[in-house]
């Protein structure tokens, strides 16, 4: 890659698989067909409660914010509610 100029990664003239050819032909090349991507996340309102039933009660207890549980996905930012009785409280 040391060998690439600045000016080669954005000629439009140079396409991505003939500069994958100039950089690799010696190891070979290959290319693959591109995969669509998503994003996703598995969390569920069922998965968030079963997590927060791990937790001890008095821990769940303390979680307890304006009479709410409020849990936010770290991954999707999705945001769930449960009430004290939701959380076995
Ligand atoms: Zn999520």
């Amino acid at each position: 890659m040391s060998t690439v100029e600045d000016v080669e990664l954005i000629d439009p003239d140079l396409s991505g698989e003939r500069l994958l050819y100039r950089l690799f032909h010696e190891r070979g090349v290959r290319v693959f067909s591109p995969v669509p991507l998503r994003a996703q996340c598995s969390c569920s309102r069922h998965a968030v409660n079963s997590m927060l039933s791990s937790f001890a009660m008095q821990d769940r207890a303390e979680m307890v914010k304006e009479g709410k549980i409020v849990v936010t996905c770290e991954f999707c930012s999705s945001v769930y509610e449960f009430t004290p009785e939701e959380a076995g409280l």
